[in-house]
């Protein structure tokens, strides 16, 4: 008889309890509720099983006096490093709950860019590469093709690349390019502070530090494209990874929602001029 195969015949696509599996039902969850959440896939990553796609939301905030700002929040480019796309999913719940905090941003959530790595609990792809090396410089890797495809696309006013340091001992944050960048991170890593410390030693990753923030970089992060005229303000924001889950999601948000209302004040201030 051929009843010991009638479960699989309906259930072949359906890939089993993933990290990356639980990470996007979430989201879905959300946008079930939220229709104004909208999902697109980017792509499939890696093969059945261990794979999945890269998925983007996105939510329009209240329309402000101009353009909207377009930021882009992404997460797990390093797979080991979970928090981040939690942290966007409890963002995300705030600003739809509160949707007056959006006032004026289009937010593109990207709450996993290594989904490969996020269902082995690894740093690299299933190429064992460190992905946030590897962009900008004619990578073929499939995650850094379709994410330079889709920065180009979008060109985004800013940039906020989610990560955890399981070598820090609190917050920190790297601030890039334009000057912004570092008006914007100082006081996100003071508001996350009051959730967990920030990092204040001198060096942190190899580079100079001045209470949690780095001004340096290395090569090849994910970032715009460099010939993106005006450049976005680009901000790496750093949580300690052996502090509680919750901790870091809970300081995450702290920090996403400080930036959101500082750039608002920016531009206001500056419209005003
Ligand atoms: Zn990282």
């Amino acid at each position: 008889m051929s009843t010991l195969l009638a479960p699989s015949t309906s259930t072949t696509a359906v890939r089993p309890d993933t990290p990356l599996a639980s990470l996007l039902e979430a989201f879905r969850g959300l946008a079930v509720r939220h229709p104004e959440l909208l999902e697109l896939s980017l792509g499939e990553i890696g093969g059945a099983g261990e794979g999945g796609a890269i998925v983007r939301y996105t939510w329009r905030g209240p329309r402000g006096g101009g353009d909207r700002l377009k930021l882009a929040l992404l997460a797990g480019i390093h797979g080991d490093e979970p928090a981040g796309g939690w942290a966007l999913l409890d963002f995300a719940a705030a600003l739809l709950a509160e949707p007056e905090r959006g006032v004026g941003f289009e937010f593109v959530f990207y709450p996993c860019v290594n989904p490969v790595g996020l269902n082995r609990g690894t740093r690299t792809n299933a190429a064992g590469l460190d992905l946030n090396r590897e962009f900008w410089r004619g990578s073929a890797q499939p995650e850094v093709r379709l994410l330079e495809r889709e920065l180009a696309n979008e060109v985004f006013d800013g940039i906020i690349a989610l990560h955890a340091d399981d070598t820090s001992h609190g917050l920190y944050g790297y601030a890039r390019g334009r000057l912004l960048a570092e008006e914007l991170l100082r006081p996100a890593l003071a508001a996350a502070a009051e959730v967990i410390p920030a990092n204040h030693d001198p060096v942190i990753d190899g580079f100079r530090a001045e209470f949690g923030l780095i001004r340096d970089c290395f090569c090849g992060v994910l970032s715009a494209p460099p010939e993106q005229r005006p450049q976005p303000f680009e901000i790496i924001f750093e949580t300690p990874a052996l502090a509680p889950l919750p901790a870091q999601r809970a300081a995450t948000v702290r920090a996403l929602h400080s930036v959101t209302a500082t750039y608002r004040r920016f531009i206001s201030y500056a419209a005003g001029l």
